[in-house]
Order: C-alpha cells, then sequence, then structure tokens
C-alpha cells in the first residue's frame, strides 16, 4: 500500500516537472510559459502541445522610421529640406535622400 503512494508522488512530481519542461518551449512563443504550464498541467501537456504548435512566435516588430540623409556629409535629417543646411554653408546645394532608418 505504501509503494503505491510513493509511486504515485514520484509520478505526479515527475508529471509536473515534464510539463514544466515542455512549458519552457513557449518562452518565444505568443502563449507564453507561464500559461501552458497551467494548460498543460491540467488539461493533459497534449493540449498544451496543441496550443504551442498553433500559438505564433514572438517577433521583433520592426519599425521604420523615414529620415533624409545627405549623400555629401553622410547626415541623417528627420526632416526634409530642400537642400542640406550644413552643405549649403559650404556654398553646395546637395538634395536630401530619402531613407528608412530600421527601428528596434
Ligand atoms: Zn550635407
Amino acid at each position: 500500500m505504501e509503494e503505491k503512494y510513493i509511486f504515485l508522488i514520484t509520478a505526479i512530481i515527475l508529471y509536473i516537472l515534464v510539463v514544466y519542461l515542455f512549458s519552457r518551449l513557449a518562452k518565444n512563443r505568443e502563449i507564453g510559459p507561464r500559461r501552458l504550464f497551467w494548460i498543460s498541467l491540467f488539461l493533459t501537456p497534449v493540449l498544451g502541445l496543441a496550443l504551442l504548435l498553433s500559438s505564433h512566435e514572438l517577433k521583433m516588430k520592426p519599425y521604420t522610421e523615414q529620415n533624409y540623409k545627405c549623400e555629401r556629409c553622410g547626415y541623417i535629417f528627420s526632416e526634409s529640406y530642400p537642400h542640406c543646411p550644413f552643405c549649403e554653408k559650404e556654398g553646395h546645394t546637395q538634395e536630401l535622400k530619402p531613407v528608412n532608418k530600421f527601428m528596434t
């Protein structure tokens, strides 16, 4: 009788450990490891796996910012000017080229 009890405890601990390790797979997923852990614990890891696979991978959303670069001096402006103000002072009329700057 006591042997069965120990076996049951061991099985539960192993089950939680497996579910815990499994939930860590959701680290970079939309579902998240904590939610997956509880779902897998109470609704079996089979359902957890289905949710993990259907969950989208988290992606860094890069957004671009419109900037204007002077090709002569290399300075990047956030506003558009008809000509580069720095180069204009030096007597050059350099047009600004629109560039997309990646923001992180
Ligand atoms: Zn310039």
